[in-house]
This record gives structure tokens, C-alpha cells and sequence, in this order.
């Protein structure tokens, strides 16, 4: 018989379209799967023995902040560890490209706290340049998706201004060139800037070209200027955008949390009425109670304009910093922000904020939470991020974690994580979400693993327009995992979140082995795709 590449021999496959699981050996010839059956004549230069264990194919996260941090890590252990061999990045539509270089410089520095420092010369003009920055480069397989962040940007700049007239039309053909240039939809977040300084005509208009091409409106819901949304922002906005421009519409982590956990019936009825009227939806979620971001997210309007130069200015004036104190203290309740805490700090001098609550680093400075929030972005920069608290009732925890697996169990979902890898103290979803839906929960909840698999590769791999990825079948590009099905799961926590999740031992992508044994192999075999 024909030599092939890689053997993996006495596998349960798990081929990842939701059909039983059944007993078979897979071999790879290149970037392809070659055979799949009873190959116990085969020969091949490598050979991978998986008895006991289950082969599928690699898993593919929805939504991974990981746009800056593959660039200055392309290993990207916490990823690929975890079984990911794809990611789809740009997501709430903040990212690099198309940029021009004194705007990749501006929005890099704007982003720092969500995204890390990639190298600062790197080419970000057009969707073309971006993804080659990541193609053979990196150790997974990444997606495009055009960031309404830098349309904006390459049109108004980081200005309250509508896009209307010329500047639409601008924004329009950047939309429509990123995808010629092979983005597979478009992106947004209404709780980031210049993103929320749009209304919802305008998301329609450039929706009708994501729907023109194909594409799908990827949007993390508005909670700044809800006035500028349809239905006041939030779901009924996303929804009217679909219904007016036709676009496929995917819901960024979208689930219960603490305060209404449990009543997945209460937020998933609009949407359900909608698909019912047609329009095409999909959703995402990460199996944890509680979200991390940048405090940028904190203020709300003319505070972003002209980006950081601007920001520090205002934050160095004393009127200007009381005005925005109110404002964060207004919008928020100081007992909810007490227990966030700081993930990631970018400046050496302040590193050992990493780790602390909010209300002990105001403590330590003697002042309110809103106004070392000021502070510690004056003091970092803008290089700082942080995480909420999970619930202190684990009883709440494990019914957000039911909710998660029932939503992952309608067919419209899969699983982002919202990764964002920066910091000694990261939320742990960086580190353990797929290990932790695949394993931990699918166990502790009685889900078919069939199914989950289902949802985290041929679902994403079919709403992405992947073609070749998400099953196992031949011809099909190898991207895949070899994992134990008992013993799979996360061992990353909010305590201690920077730990490798067990039961993965093999990772293969694009043909090439890319974590033998659980050790990354150095292997950059991912594309851009
Ligand atoms: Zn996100």
C-alpha cells in the first residue's frame, strides 16, 4: 500500500457531522486526509497509535481575541493546547486591518489592553496584507472577518461622525474589498470605539454588501449610545439588521449569566421568533459566568475621540477626569466593579497589579474604584485589562453552566471563547474552554459527545464557509485531534489560569503534527483561510 505521511491507527472516530462514533484508522497524505477505514496494512513515516482514544476533527473558536497575541507568540500553546486549529479573529470588530501605518500604529496602541503589542512595522493596509501576516506563520489556522473598528477608522478616524454620503461609500468598498480579499463576513461591537459611535442605518447599509458576498454579521450586542439603535441596542437591534439587509446574523457569546440564570426561554425567545420570520441566525457562547475586557469599555463617547494621545490628555485634566469619574460611577454600581480584577498590566512598573481585585488596588491608593480605574489607564498608558468575579454561590455558577451546555445543544450554536491571552492572570477561558465544554461539562452534564463535537467544528466550519475543515472525511484538510474522552478537560481557573488543559495528546494541523504528546512541536503549519 501507498506510504503515507502520518498513520493514526485503533481511534473512535468522531468525524464531526453528529453521526454515532465508529471504530476507524485515518492516515494523511500532505495538507489532506488520504484514507479513512481499516488501514492495518498501511504504512507511513509516522505513526500514531490512539487506541483508547478518540480522533475528530480540530476544534474551531468562534470568537479569540488572539489577532495580537499570535503575532507576537505564533507558538500559541494556550490555542492549540487546547485542540483549536482554527480561530476566527477580528471579533467585536476590533483588530489592525485595513489600516494604514499611522492608523495600525494609533488602533494597535488604542487596542493594547485587549489585544497585546504586536510588532509595531508589521504591513496592516488592506485584508490581503493582514492575513499574510498570519499565513505558514502561526501554529493554527485563522479567519478573517472585516472589523467595523477599522472601516470606521479608515474613514472618520476615532470621531464622532456618522458614516453618511461619501464617507459611507468609502466605508462600503472597504467592506466589500476586505471580503473580495477573502474575510468571511464582517464584524462589530457596540460596547468598543469608534464602533458604537455608529446608528443602525448604517450597519444595515454595510451589511446589505456582507450579504451581497455572502458573509456573516458577526456583532457583540450595543450597550453605548443605545439611543443610536434600533429598539434602544441590544438583541432587537442585530435582529432588525438582519431582517433589513438579509445578512446571516451571529450572536457573539451570547447566554445567561448570574442574574438570570436558568431562563434561556426568556432570552432566546426574539430570536427564535425571528428565525421563524427567516432570518438566518447563528450563536456563540464560552462556558464561564463572568467576561473579560479592557477598561476602555468603561466610558462612553467623546472620551475615545483622537484616540490614546487624546485619552491621556483628558484623563491629565482635572476637570475633564472628574467628568469622566461621574460617568463610570453613574454607569456602574461600585459594588459591581469591587471584584474585578486586573488581568493584564503592560507597564514592568505596575506589573504586580496582575491579580488584584479593584476595590484592594483603590484601597492601597486611597481612592474610589472609578478613580483608579482613571489612574491605572493614565499609569499603564492604556496597557492594562482586567476580569469580572465569578458568582460566590457555586450553585449560580453550575446553572450558568447548564445553561451553556443546553444552548449548546440547539443546533444554531457553537463555542467561542472570547479568548484574550494577556497577562499573568488571564480569564481562565483563554486557557480552558474547549477542554472544559468537550470534557469537564459534557461529563458533569450528560451531553452526547457526538454532539458537542458537532458544535465546535462542522457548525463553525459551515457558517464560516470553511471549505474541507470541520469533518473528517477524505480529502478534507487534516486538521485534527486525538483526545481522551474521559479524561479531557481544563485544569485553567480564576486563580490559577495559565495552566494547559490534560487528555489532548495530539493536535494536527494541516497535515503537520503540532502538538505530539502535549508538547507544542514549533510546527507553524496554520493558514489563513
Ligand atoms: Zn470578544
Amino acid at each position: 500500500m501507498a506510504a503515507f505521511d502520518i498513520l493514526i491507527t485503533g481511534g473512535t472516530v468522531v468525524d464531526g457531522t453528529g453521526r454515532p462514533a465508529f471504530r476507524a484508522d485515518l492516515a494523511v497524505k500532505g495538507k489532506k486526509i488520504a484514507a479513512l477505514g481499516d488501514l492495518h496494512d498501511a504504512v507511513a513515516e509516522r505513526v500514531i497509535d490512539a487506541t483508547g482514544k478518540v480522533v475528530s476533527p480540530g476544534f474551531i473558536d468562534t470568537h479569540a481575541h488572539s489577532d495580537g497575541a499570535l503575532l507576537a507568540d505564533p507558538q500559541h500553546a494556550n490555542g492549540l493546547r487546547q485542540g483549536i486549529t482554527t480561530e476566527v479573529l477580528d471579533q467585536d470588530g476590533l483588530s489592525y486591518a485595513p489600516l494604514k501605518p499611522a492608523d495600525y500604529r494609533m488602533y494597535r496602541w488604542y487596542l493594547s489592553g485587549l489585544l497585546g503589542l504586536p510588532p509595531e512595522d508589521l504591513d496592516m493596509s488592506s485584508m490581503s496584507a493582514f492575513l499574510a501576516n498570519y499565513h505558514r506563520k502561526v501554529s493554527i489556522n485563522v479567519v478573517a472577518l472585516v472589523p467595523h473598528g477599522c472601516v470606521r477608522v479608515s474613514t472618520v478616524g476615532m470621531k464622532d461622525a456618522p458614516l453618511k454620503g461619501a464617507t459611507l461609500k468609502k466605508a462600503e468598498a472597504l467592506v466589500r474589498e476586505g471580503m473580495e480579499q477573502g474575510a468571511k463576513g464582517f464584524a462589530t461591537g457596540m460596547s468598543y470605539y469608534p464602533n458604537a459611535y455608529s446608528d443602525t442605518a448604517e450597519l444595515i447599509a454595510l451589511n446589505k454588501v456582507v450579504a451581497e458576498l455572502g458573509g456573516v454579521y458577526v456583532t457583540h450586542l450595543r450597550n453605548h449610545h443605545t439611543e443610536r439603535g434600533f429598539g434602544g441596542g441590544g438583541v432587537a437591534e442585530a435582529l432588525e439588521i438582519g431582517r433589513r439587509s438579509g445578512v446571516k446574523v451571529h450572536f457573539s457569546h451570547y447566554r445567561t449569566s448570574a442574574h438570570n440564570a436558568g431562563k434561556i426561554p426568556e432570552i432566546m425567545a426574539d430570536i427564535d421568533q425571528a428565525k421563524r420570520e427567516g432570518v438566518d441566525i447563528t450563536l456563540e457562547c464560552y462556558p464561564y459566568p463572568v467576561g473579560s475586557s479592557f477598561p476602555l469599555s468603561y466610558f462612553h463617547g467623546d472620551f475615545h475621540e483622537g484616540g490614546p494621545v487624546e485619552i491621556l490628555k483628558r484623563l491629565k485634566d482635572r476637570k475633564q477626569r472628574a467628568g469622566y469619574i461621574k460617568q463610570i460611577e453613574e454607569m456602574n454600581q461600585e459594588s459591581g466593579l469591587a471584584e474585578n480584577s486586573w488581568t493584564f498590566i503592560g507597564v514592568d512598573k505596575w506589573k504586580s497589579l496582575e491579580g488584584m481585585y479593584f476595590r484592594d488596588v483603590a484601597a492601597e491608593r486611597g481612592v474610589s474604584i472609578a478613580e483608579m480605574i482613571c489612574d491605572v489607564i493614565r499609569d499603564t498608558e492604556l496597557k492594562c485589562g482586567f476580569r469580572g468575579a465569578p458568582p460566590q454561590s457555586s450553585r449560580l455558577w453550575r446553572m450558568v453552566e447548564q445553561d451553556v451546555m443546553s444552548l449548546v445543544a440547539r443546533p444554531d450554536y457553537m463555542i467561542g471563547s472570547d479568548a484574550i491571552p494577556l497577562g499573568s492572570i488571564c480569564h481562565p477561558r483563554a486557557y480552558g474552554t474547549f477542554p472544559r465544554v468537550v470534557g469537564r461539562l459534557r461529563r458533569r452534564h450528560g451531553y452526547k459527545l457526538e454532539q458537542v463535537v458537532q458544535r465546535v467544528t462542522q457548525n463553525p466550519a459551515e457558517r464560516f464557509q470553511l471549505k474541507g475543515r470541520g469533518v473528517l472525511k477524505k480529502g478534507n484538510f487534516a486538521d485534527i485531534v486525538v483526545f481522551d474522552a474521559d479524561e479531557i478537560t481544563d485544569l485553567s481557573t480564576f486563580e490559577d489560569p495559565r495552566v494547559h488543559p490534560v487528555g489532548i495528546p495530539f493536535v494536527i494541523v494541516n497535515g503537520r503534527v503540532a502538538v505530539d504528546h502535549e508538547r507544542c512541536t514549533g510546527v507553524m503549519a496554520g493558514e489563513a483561510l
